[in-house]
């Protein structure tokens, strides 16, 4: 079981760096072996002193250059990170990036070894259209993804889920991730409005290995109890 928390832009630095002292200190006192990870703010990333995984939320593809805004690899390594989120829905949709640059972005960090957490999901119309049309979208968000890369964590993270405090119920859960493992053997989170009283539920659910986190993850004794459902 992975869990994982997106903490998006909240959080200063000082902020990110009392709540992974926090939770590695929950990890270690309560012996917890499952994996987790914090995902912070560009500005809040540094050589955190833990056992929880840090990723980046975003980088550009390359080392460094005129890229204005972004952050290249040499960012990363200067913090010896080696995990990203590819494909959250909020990049696709509110920063416009298209599958063209998601999957420069996929082949470039594969390259270099990265832990890859990629997430695909569909917006509420496309659910409204039926199944056939919904998973035509969602294989889109796949197209040119090498599925078997061994260092890939999905996230299916229904668009109309996020930060709304909707939740597809258990069965289509269960259904969607069914036809997602179909697809690549990759360990496959569900994220969406998970919160503290319905991550167990949702993380006992047939081929959900994990829960990624938003909203609910802010607060880190809320996300340090979803911790101790993995
Ligand atoms: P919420 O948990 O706030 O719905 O966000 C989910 C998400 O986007 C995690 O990446």
């Amino acid at each position: 079981m992975i869990v994982a928390a997106n903490l998006k832009t909240n959080l200063t630095r000082k902020q990110t760096k009392e709540y992974i002292e926090t939770l590695d200190d929950f990890v270690k006192t309560n012996h917890i072996n499952q994996e987790s990870f914090v995902f912070p703010a560009t500005s809040s990333l540094d050589s955190y002193d833990t056992d929880v995984t840090i990723g980046a939320q975003n980088a550009y593809p390359v080392q460094n250059g005129a890229f204005t805004g972004e952050i290249g690899v040499e960012h990363l390594d200067e913090f010896g990170l080696k995990t990203i989120l590819i494909g959250h829905s909020e990049r696709r949709h509110i920063l416009g990036e298209t599958q063209d640059v998601i999957l420069q972005k996929f082949n470039y960090f594969k390259e270099l070894g990265y832990t890859i957490v990629y997430c695909v999901g569909e917006p509420l119309e496309k659910r409204e259209a039926g199944v056939a049309e919904m998973m035509d979208y969602i294989n889109a968000q796949y197209r040119g993804i090498d599925t078997s890369y061994e260092r890939l964590i999905i996230a299916y993270e229904p668009v109309w889920a996020i930060g709304t405090g909707l939740t597809p119920t258990n069965e289509d859960i269960i259904a969607i991730h069914r036809e997602l493992k179909k697809k690549s053997p990759a360990p496959l989170l569900y994220g969406g409005s998970v919160k503290v009283n319905n991550a167990k539920e949702i993380m006992a659910l047939q081929n959900v290995d994990g829960v990624l986190v938003g909203s609910a993850a802010l607060k880190v004794e809320d996300f340090c109890q979803m911790v101790t459902f993995a």
